[in-house]
Parts: C-alpha cells; structure tokens; sequence
C-alpha cells in the first residue's frame, strides 16, 4: 500500500501598492530591495520555480520548479503584482500547474478568495464577489476551472462553503482543530457522530450543507506543518522528507499546509530543502507525491465532518482576531490590548454600506451586483463613469483585506493601507456624485483607536494617507 504525500503551499503578501498611483512605494526596512514584495520574490516566489538542488562537489546538479510538485494558492493580488514586475515567475507559476496535469492528470494550483478578507465577517454580497472573482481570476490565469480554493486565513462558516459550492468549488483545505465531529458514511446506514478529538487527517471528509450540497475538506497535518513553520524542520531536506513518510500511514494521506513563503522567505534556502525533499519523495516506490485534486480523484470521501464555525487556523477565539479584543497578539505583552479590532471593523461596514448606497442608485438600469460579479470577466469598460463606479467597489472591498486587522498595532502599514482604501473609495464617490459627507463621520467612528505612538485615526489619515494621495 502506498504512502501519498501533498505539500501545500499558501503564497500571499498584504497589497502594498498605493491605491492612487498603483505602484509600491519604498519600503526601507526591505533593503536592499526597494520594497517587500520584490525582497520575497527574490528569496521565495523566484527560486521556488528553479530551485537547486546541488551534487555532492556542491555544484548545482539540477534545478526545480517546485510549485510542479506540491499544492498550491497564490493570492490575486500578488499574482497581479508578479505578473506586471517579475512576469517569468508569474509564468513559471502557471506552468507548474500544467506540469501537475501532465504528471498527475489534475492541475496543483488552487484558488483564492480574491482580496484575502475573512469571508465568515463579509456580507452575503462580499462574499460572493470575493468567490467569483477569485474564480475568474483563476481562469484567466490558469486556463482552467478551479477544483479547490483556499480560504484566507481558513477561516470557515456555513454560509461560506454554501458560496463555494454553489460556484463549483469543490474542495478546500482547513486546519484539523477546525473539526468538531466525524463519522463514517460507507457503511448502510449512517454511523453514530463522534468528536473529532485527535482527528485522523490522512483521509478526506464529506461536510453536508443546509442546501443539500455538499463539499470536501482536506484537514492538513498539523504537528508536520509546525515542525516546517515553526520547528526548523526545513535545515534538512532529508530529514523533512522522512519526517514526512513517517508522519503517515500505509494507504493514507499526509498533507501539510504553512504559509509558502516559509520555503526560502522566512527560512532561508527553504526552497532548496523542498526541493531536496521532493526529489527523493518522487524516488522512493512505496510514496506517491501528489496534490488534493488529484487525491481525490481517486480517493472519494468515506467519512463526514462537521465544523466549528466560524474557526480559522491562526486564531484560537473563532474568527475574533479580525473583528475584536479577541486575546490574539503577536506580542504577547500586547495581549488583550486590541480594543480598535470591533470599532474599525464596525466604521469600514458603516462606510461599506454607505458607498453601496451610492453605488446601486448610480448603476441605472443595470443589476448593480451582477455587474460587480462580473468586472473580470468583461472586457475594458468605455463608460467612465460606470468604471470608476467599479473601481471604488474594488477599493472598498479592498478595506476589508484580513491584514488590516492582524498585527498589534494599528499604526502599522497593514492598516494604514486599509485606510487608505477607505480614503480612495471616497475620493471615487466623490468623483462619481457622492454629495452626502463621509469621511468626518468615518472617522468619528474610529475615535477609540490609538496607535502604539498615540496616534488617533485623524492623525494617521492626515500624516501617512494625504501623504500617500498627492503621491
Ligand atoms: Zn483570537
């Protein structure tokens, strides 16, 4: 019985393009790059699509375009950026998943939400934009329909799988303490549930839906993907393919899941390690290499699950680190300090809902939301009206992007960008007709939040958002 290995790979970066002028501005702390992205495409995006993978004298004996060889997801928005800056590893990226369907038959990529928003806290409307135009994005790239799709930071609800599967996604992947309940449904008739307590992670699961859909849930292995994140497992590529094989069982699944830029961004030459790995997982007879969709194509689930919702993998209080004083910090000294979570999230909705207003009384005769679905999938837009209508639901749906809320403090770029979306959303509306004043009230909404250098709301607008609007 063989052993089947599935290394997967979430890539993504916060935006950090200025909304007025589409371009990044100088990030010194990335030097000697001129900012972040170009810094991690030159230690990560890069070399994972030919990677070395030296002889014995230390010369490069072969080089490997890992991507080829795992599970994948790349964020929209950075493969935007890529595209535009670094076009051969956007290509390479794209090539790795034709190389998957040569190999395995099914394609290794994986689609993603398309601004990074935590769609259990979207609206019903979000949601579903996000899910389209992750989609069509995927098609305009990749050349085919998605199987998969990742879920920003996993996180989870009912009403979210019910989007995906009504869009033809058809599985996804979650962190096990994600489960709250399994049973098997091979049998005739159905087994008693049980809690997922130490989840078997090497088979997939059938999750039902309230519509009587149905979708599958990769649960990755969590102890592997930690020793990759967190425990050094990447210093030896040997060592990690071992751990690896030995991590499963005869017949099932090991499927590991970190953020991709851990393979030579975060660990140096992580993407060497991968590659050393992946080879000599290719070699070994009683292991196959593969990734979910192909997985699945051979291995319909036999068990269902049930989740808890709303739950994501990087916060332990539901999906609190993205709308409250959840407890959740990087520092830990900062704990329980998070008091301007709820209000900015409850100030961008409030804006949200205001700027919808506008949008649907402009759209005219035309569905407002169908047109939203469908911008990516039209071709350029003559009406410049109607386009600047679009652009600013674009930038408004870029406010809600998950790393607004992340960090500590909120005077850091994560959240200045957000607000910057804010502020170029009302620029829009204003150019389009919007009369009614917005950005006092907005900011009024945002009275409690302070920076860690004192900053209010108003001060940050005025000293690193007007900044980045005149350019
Ligand atoms: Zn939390």
């Amino acid at each position: 019985m063989k052993r089947y290995v599935c290394i997967h790979g979430h890539f993504y970066q916060p935006p950090r393009e200025n909304p007025w002028t589409g371009r990044v501005d100088l990030q010194p702390t990335a030097a000697p790059f001129p900012d972040w992205n170009h810094r991690i495409t030159a230690e990560c995006y890069g070399p994972n699509t030919r990677a070395a993978i030296l002889a014995r004298d230390g010369s490069v004996a072969e080089r490997l375009n890992n991507l080829a060889y795992i599970s994948f997801d790349f964020g929209p928005t950075l493969l935007r950026w890529l595209e535009a800056e670094h076009p051969r590893v956007h290509d390479d990226i794209v090539l790795a998943d034709r190389m998957a369907v040569e190999r395995t038959g099914h394609g290794c990529a994986m689609a993603q939400a398309y601004h990074h928003a935590i769609l259990p806290l979207c609206s019903p409307r979000d949601r579903r934009t996000e899910v389209r135009w992750g989609i069509a994005d995927f098609w305009r790239r990749f050349q085919r329909a998605p199987g998969g799709m990742w879920l920003p930071e996993t996180a989870v609800s009912t009403s979210t799988l019910e989007i995906l599967a009504e869009e033809g996604i058809t599985f996804t992947l979650l962190a096990p303490r994600q489960a709250a309940q399994v049973r098997g449904i091979d049998a005739e008739d159905a087994q008693p549930w049980q809690p997922a307590g130490d989840l078997d992670c090497s088979r997939p699961y059938q999750v039902a839906l309230p519509s009587g859909r149905t979708i599958v849930v990769f649960f990755y292995d969590g102890p592997t993907s930690q020793g990759v994140a967190f425990e050094g497992l990447l210093h030896d590529g040997a060592g990690f393919a071992r751990r690896l094989i030995q991590a499963g069982r005869p017949g099932g699944l090991v499927s590991i899941a970190t953020d991709g830029e851990s393979y030579g961004h975060h660990h140096r030459h992580g993407e060497m390690a991968l590659a050393f790995a992946l080879k000599r997982l290719l070699a070994e007879p009683e292991v196959e290499l593969t990734h979910y969709a192909a997985y699945l194509a051979e291995h319909p689930p036999s068990w269902e699950a049930r989740l808890i919702e709303p739950s994501s993998w990087s916060c332990a209080h539901g999906v609190g680190r993205w709308s409250e004083n959840c407890g959740c910090a990087i520092d830990p000294a900062r704990s329980l300090k998070q008091t301007w979570r709820a209000p900015l999230r409850a100030a961008l909705s409030w804006l949200r809902d205001r700027l919808d207003a506008h949008f649907v009384e402009h759209c005219g005769e035309r569905d407002p939301w169908s047109l939203r679905d469908a911008w990516h999938e039209v071709g350029p837009i003559e009406d410049e009206r109607l386009l600047s209508l679009l652009q600013m639901q674009n930038a408004r749906l870029m406010m809600f992007t998950s790393c607004g809320w992340f960090f500590d403090d909120p005077g850091g770029l994560e959240t200045v960008q957000i607000l910057r979306y804010a502020w170029r959303a009302l620029d829009l509306y204003e150019q389009t007709g919007g009369e009614a004043p917005l950005r006092d009230e907005f900011l009024d909404r945002l009275e409690g939040l302070r920076s860690r250098e004192a900053a209010t709301a108003r001060e940050l607008v005025a000293t690193r958002v007007e900044s980045a609007r005149r350019g």
